[in-house]
């Protein structure tokens, strides 16, 4: 199957309303090239080197976003085009992304990560310290941040039950949080192996690599 056959078969699974990230991490720039021209717009990355040289090589209307786990002395190489930073994980964090973000004169949109998944491993906030953080949000700390919505991982596990329970956690966190910043709209979660249950469960964006673009040759 070619990439745009697998494009169009993922996309054929996703309702109207659900926004597709393809996660183009360690792919070469010819698959993304592919699919561009099968019509695909938004690219995810999760190194900012990576994504900085594609975006410097690639067509200007690509929306990239950043959706690995984000180092601060990072952010500004990725300031003046990043689209939307899915993995937000600590005020220190946006702080340098509104520091930087106003040097470049832009509003920088971000997505909260939290913390679903049972691995010690995986990254994002718990519940009291999203609330803290939506707070200082509210009150105008990140004058150059637009907190969009909440992003989140679900436990690598076969266990299906076990996912849908925690992108029910999400999607809770996300109603609770909406009393806070009434303006967020985004609601992504969902990978190549569990995204069907997570748009069962209100997903609005599924960030979707392998299933597109073919196993990865290395882990990331
Ligand atoms: C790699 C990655 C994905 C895509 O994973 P696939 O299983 O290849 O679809 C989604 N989200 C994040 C945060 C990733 O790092």
């Amino acid at each position: 199957m070619s990439i745009a056959d697998n494009l169009a078969r993922v996309k054929s699974a996703l309702p109207d309303d659900v926004t597709l990230v393809a996660v183009s991490k360690t792919k070469p720039q010819s698959d993304i090239l592919e699919a561009y021209n099968a019509g695909q717009r938004i690219f995810g990355e999760n190194k900012v080197q990576e994504m900085v040289s594609k975006w410097e090589q690639l067509p200007q209307d690509i929306e990239w976003h950043m959706i690995g786990h984000l180092q601060r002395n990072k952010v500004k190489y990725m300031a003046p085009f990043v689209a939307l930073v899915h993995g937000v994980d600590s005020e220190r964090l946006l702080l340098e992304i509104d520091k930087q973000a106003q040097k470049h004169d832009r509003i920088i949109s971000c997505l909260l990560q939290v913390h679903i998944g049972q691995e010690q491993t995986k990254f994002g906030l718990d519940a009291n310290e999203l609330m803290a953080l939506a707070q200082k949000v509210k009150s105008g700390g990140f004058p150059n941040i637009k907190i969009k919505g909440l992003m989140g991982m679900a436990t690598f596990t076969t266990n299906e039950a076990q996912v849908s329970t925690e992108f029910r956690s999400l999607k809770l966190h996300f109603e609770n949080l909406k009393e806070i910043l009434p303006d967020m709209d985004t609601l992504s979660m969902g990978m190549s192996g569990d995204y069907k249950l997570a748009i069962d469960e209100g997903s609005t964006m599924v960030r979707i690599g392998s299933s597109i673009f073919g196993a990865r040759n290395y882990p990331v």
